[in-house]
């Protein structure tokens, strides 16, 4: 029996309790969660209120859409769908999903823009300079490693990548026999029925496209537990919807190559589209002095080495921003910007200079700086 008393505290502090819970329960929150995934890193953030997304619902889903895509398309699982493919003899027609098909025409026409600078048939000269997963299988058989003991932050993966892999320039010949298994033209694709046949040796490479289509995957995932303000981002390849919990816009920052000092070289603001980067200062090994970058150009079969150091794009899907990317670090700052203005494209290159490095921007992309 509650005294009179307490009626007068209990039922108004009950209700100020009940009003506090609906407030606090109704007013969304910046939820975020992290993982690793195709060798690199993820982070998701998005806004929701207390229960109507619960983290660890949303974790598992997104988690299991990026592994999804891992496991068919990556050149580092044995089984997966893309390995069939590499691994079927020349000639044989090897089915496959309907997504990978997508990609495959999505690469090809990136190849086509760019007079085959960008080409996801470069693998065997990717494997050659030590930047694919054939090196990883050879030390995975001899047991020398394994993803978890990759460090993932930039200074310390960069200094363990050289001391891991202390690269080695491959001879001519053996850059001239890696170099005449390539050619997207090589790569016959059969929509209708879903199948990818070689038409020569080749090792089909998706790890410039489908790491930003594992970002498209992931917020496909959000989208359809309802969660529409959200940014995901995978090993540099971001998408973001909607704004934050705080009504503020998503900001995204572009760091910089020169990664001794690590600094923010932009701050890019999206919208509801894809922004990807690509660089030559994470995934490379010195000799004499020399840096080889993991951006191959599949005319010379060398790393390419012209003065750009990272380029930022703004498309509207991460597949797309992350191959074109790639497509500029081949092409440079000079012939890239004179493309990427010619076509609309939203670009960002930054370059080496003496004392440091400069930037210069595509017409398209400026909206997206901070103003
Ligand atoms: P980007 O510029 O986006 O891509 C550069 C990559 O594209 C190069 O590494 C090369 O593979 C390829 N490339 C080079 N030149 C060209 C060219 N001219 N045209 C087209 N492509 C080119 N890494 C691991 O260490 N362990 C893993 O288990 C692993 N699993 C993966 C699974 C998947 C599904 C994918 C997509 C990648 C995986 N990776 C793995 C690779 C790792 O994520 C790559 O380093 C990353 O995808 C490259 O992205 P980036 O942004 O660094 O460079």
């Amino acid at each position: 029996m509650i005294s009179r008393t307490a009626k007068r505290f209990f039922i108004p502090g009950l209700a100020l309790l009940l009003v506090a819970v609906f407030v606090v329960s109704t007013r969304p929150k910046l939820n975020m969660f992290n993982g690793k995934i195709m060798g690199t890193t993820y982070s998701v953030s998005y806004a929701s209120t207390l229960f109507d997304h619960p983290l660890d619902k949303v974790s598992k889903t997104v988690h299991n859409a990026l592994a999804d895509v891992d496991q068919r398309m990556s050149t580092y699982k044995l089984d997966s769908e893309l390995m069939q493919v590499n691994q079927a003899p020349v000639g044989k027609a090897v089915k496959v999903s309907k997504d990978i098909i997508d990609l495959v025409i999505e690469a090809r026409k990136i190849s086509e823009l760019s007079d085959g600078a960008y080409d996801i048939t470069v693998g065997p000269l990717v494997n050659l300079w030590g930047f694919g997963p054939a090196y990883w299988h050879e030390q995975n058989q001899k047991g020398l490693h394994n993803d978890d003991e990759k460090p993932v932050n930039a200074p310390e993966f960069v200094q363990w990548m050289i001391d891991k892999y202390p690269g080695a320039v491959p001879s001519p010949e053996a850059i001239a026999k890696a170099r005449a298994r390539v050619g997207y033209q090589f790569l016959k694709v059969d929509p209708s029925n879903a199948t990818l046949t070689r038409t020569k040796d080749l090792f089909i490479d998706l790890s410039s496209i489908a790491k930003g289509y594992g970002v498209d995957q992931a917020a496909a995932a959000l989208r359809s537990m309802g969660i529409d303000n959200y940014m995901v981002e995978v090993g540099g390849e971001v998408l973001v919807k909607g704004k934050k919990h705080d009504g503020e816009p998503w900001r995204v920052a572009v760091i910089g190559p020169e990664m001794g000092q690590h600094g923010v070289s932009a701050i890019v603001y999206p919208g509801n589209k894809a922004l990807a980067t690509s660089g030559d200062y994470l995934n490379f090994f010195e000799v004499e002095g020399k840096r080889y970058s993991h951006t191959i150009n599949p005319k010379t079969g060398w790393p390419e080495a012209k003065r750009v150091a990272e380029v930022a794009v703004v498309a509207d899907t991460v597949a797309q921003a992350d191959a074109l990317a790639t497509m500029f670090m081949v092409l440079g700052d000079k012939e890239g910007l004179v493309l990427a203005n010619k076509e609309g494209i939203a670009a960002r290159f930054a370059y080496y200079t003496d004392n440091g490095f400069e930037t210069v921007t595509s017409e398209a992309f400026k909206p997206y700086l901070a103003q």
